[in-house]
């Protein structure tokens, strides 16, 4: 820090508060060599020039005898007011008196009329400046003991005091390493370690390059303030080619760097970094490249999230979320039957409109809000299965989606069936999605939550089996009763060969499994038929029906009742 600042001949800014302004002008004149000198010429004036936060001082002289407000009522409120009580005030005195009450106030040193040897007032000025720096660093200083490297108090702290005194372009630099966790649980924790160790040495060189700072701030995620670069492909590249250095494949490890370029100081340095952080989670769905720029697209979509979380509470008390059904039907018999549906959530937003759950679920996802979406999904569609048996007097099971997220919940069995018992239903008829992706999150976790549940009765079914990347081994250890094959695979079956396969595939895995298997995004009756022959038991699909508001999903209920009995 130190070498920093002085090695940018930055200035600090001193006011000097003197109502007579041929001592204003004698201490100017001593100082303005090293400092940067503003004025003021009584407490009032004073005050408001610290306080209006144009400027940012590092030191007050402060008279103690001046007209409208003295210098004892200044450093009274100075001291009582956590944003000026980080400056340090030494006072300018002629009775000796005086000198003990001020320091007894809070003044930190003081200095006697008439002024004499500049050397010892320029010292004293330095001294107090270079302490109340340090202690505050101090204050905020703890090294992360893996990495060495500065916590994010102190990164923060550090970079607040930067910017004061530089106004150099600078870029904020989040980077962080694609399923750090598995590198973790495949090579252990000590090679996990070496890999953190490595980068946090790569980037500590990087800052100390460009005058800027680096720290770890979250488990995997890294921060760099830099000086403003063109090009941070080279950045990029530089980092990549000392990972080789890792004992590990660099082609393992994939790293993610989001840049907010050259930062805009009217914003707080958290929001620069959010803003780099948020362009580089946007990586982890894009395998396109590593590097990503926070611009004007990425914020308004940033915005549009934000937007989107805010509301999330007030739209599920104003019942602006619905469930919709999309049935699931039996293709083996002489006709398609009506067997069971999903329930999707919607998102009738107010201002935006109806919102895709494509636009809102990964977000919530990602910050865990989609477990209030889920119960609230859960309830709607209990309650609709019990409805439905109280006017048809037949129970169309629905599966509800279960994320990953709530796997976690140790509550989760509980709320279940506390869900179920509410609305006089069994544990039959209410199903539940699971999408692949989870699994690769915590196996152990998440098979015995699974078994947990089929025992009290509950259907398990892996939603999107084929997009994520679950092991076959996995796939027999892990007790579930029905494969949902990922909509991609019925999307492409006819277009190209490859998805055909693949569709083979599952049904080869559904039959060693001994499950049925349910293919999605079923649009047209040749894809109905080609999945027929491969002897797939159940289609959900636009073919059959989009998802349908509980009321118009009743008329296919009505349909199905009466060509049963035909
Ligand atoms: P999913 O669980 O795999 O649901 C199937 C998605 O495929 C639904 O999209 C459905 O509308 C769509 N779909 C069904 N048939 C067709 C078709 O023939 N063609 C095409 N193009 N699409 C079809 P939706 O409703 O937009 O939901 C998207 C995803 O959002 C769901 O995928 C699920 O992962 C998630 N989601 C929806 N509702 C919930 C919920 O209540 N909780 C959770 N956790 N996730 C939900
Ligand atoms: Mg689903
Ligand atoms: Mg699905």
């Amino acid at each position: 820090m130190e070498r920093i600042l002085k090695d940018r001949h930055i200035k600090r800014k001193v006011l000097v508060v003197d109502d007579e302004s041929i001592n204003r002008e004698i201490l100017g004149n001593m100082l303005q060599d090293g400092y940067d000198v503003a004025y003021a010429q009584n407490g009032q004036e004073a005050l408001d020039k610290l306080k209006s936060g144009e400027e940012t001082f590092s030191l007050i002289l402060l008279d103690l005898l001046m007209p409208v407000m003295d210098g004892k009522e200044v450093l009274k409120i100075c001291r009582e007011d956590p944003a000026l009580s980080g400056i340090p005030v030494i006072v300018l005195t002629q009775e000796k008196e005086a000198e003990v009450d001020s320091i007894r106030a809070g003044a930190d040193d003081f200095i006697s009329k008439p002024y004499s040897m500049p050397e010892v007032i320029r010292a004293r000025c330095e001294r107090i400046i270079d302490l109340y720096e340090k202690k505050s660093l101090i204050d905020s200083a703890q090294t992360d003991p893996l990495t060495g490297l500065y916590s994010s108090e102190f990164f923060f702290e550090y970079i607040k005091r930067l910017e004061k005194y530089d106004d150099g372009a600078m870029d904020a630099i989040v980077m962080d390493i694609e399923h750090f966790h598995l590198i973790n649980e495949i090579y252990g924790r000590d090679e996990g370690d070496r890999i953190l160790e490595k980068i946090a040495d790569i980037l500590k060189k990087e800052a100390e390059d460009s005058f800027g700072i680096a720290c770890r701030f979250a488990a995997d995620t890294f921060y760099l303030y830099h000086s403003a670069m063109e090009d941070h492909g080279a950045l990029v590249d530089r980092i990549i080619k000392e990972m080789g250095d890792v004992s590990l494949s660099p082609a393992k490890i994939r790293l993610r760097i989001g840049v907010n370029r050259a930062v805009d100081r009217n914003e707080t340095p958290q929001l620069w970094f959010d803003h780099a952080k948020y362009a580089c989670d946007g990586l982890r769905r894009d395998y396109t490249g590593n590097l990503a720029y926070y611009d004007s697209r990425l914020n308004d979509r940033h915005l549009y999230q934000a937007k989107l979380i805010h509301d999330i509470d007030r739209s599920i008390e104003d019942h602006d979320f619905v469930v919709y059904f999309q049935p699931k039907y039996g293709i083996q018999g002489d006709r398609p039957q009506l067997r069971s549906a999903e329930a999707l959530i919607r998102w009738k937003h107010r201002e935006l409109g109806m919102t895709s759950p494509g636009d809102f679920i990964p977000l919530f996802e990602e910050n865990g809000l989609v477990q209030k979406l889920d119960r609230f999904v859960w309830e709607e569609a209990a309650a609709q299965v019990a409805a439905w048996k109280e006017k048809f007097g037949i129970t169309i099971p629905v599966s509800v989606n279960v994320s990953r997220i709530d796997i976690y919940d140790p509550k989760l069995e509980e709320r279940l069936l506390g869900i179920i018992e509410k609305n006089s239903l069994t544990s039959k008829e209410l199903y539940l999605e699971i999408t692949e992706s989870a699994y690769s999150d915590d196996a152990a976790r998440l098979i015995e939550v699974v078994k947990n549940l089929r025992e009290k009765g509950f259907r398990i079914e892996m939603d999107d089996f084929g997009s994520g990347y679950s092991s076959l081994n996995m796939l027999t250890t892990i007790p579930i009763d029905v494969l949902k094959m990922d909509m991609k695979f019925v999307r492409n079956m006819l277009k190209d060969e490859k998805s055909l396969k693949l569709c083979e595939l599952v049904m080869d895995i559904s039959r060693f499994l001994e499950v049925p298997v349910v293919a999605e995004g079923v649009e047209e009756k040749a894809q109905l038929d080609r999945l027929k022959d491969m002897g797939c038991e159940i289609i959900q699909g636009f073919y059959f029906s989009k998802p349908l508001p509980a009321e118009e999903f009743e008329e296919l209920i009505i349909k199905e009742k009466s060509d049963s009995v035909s």
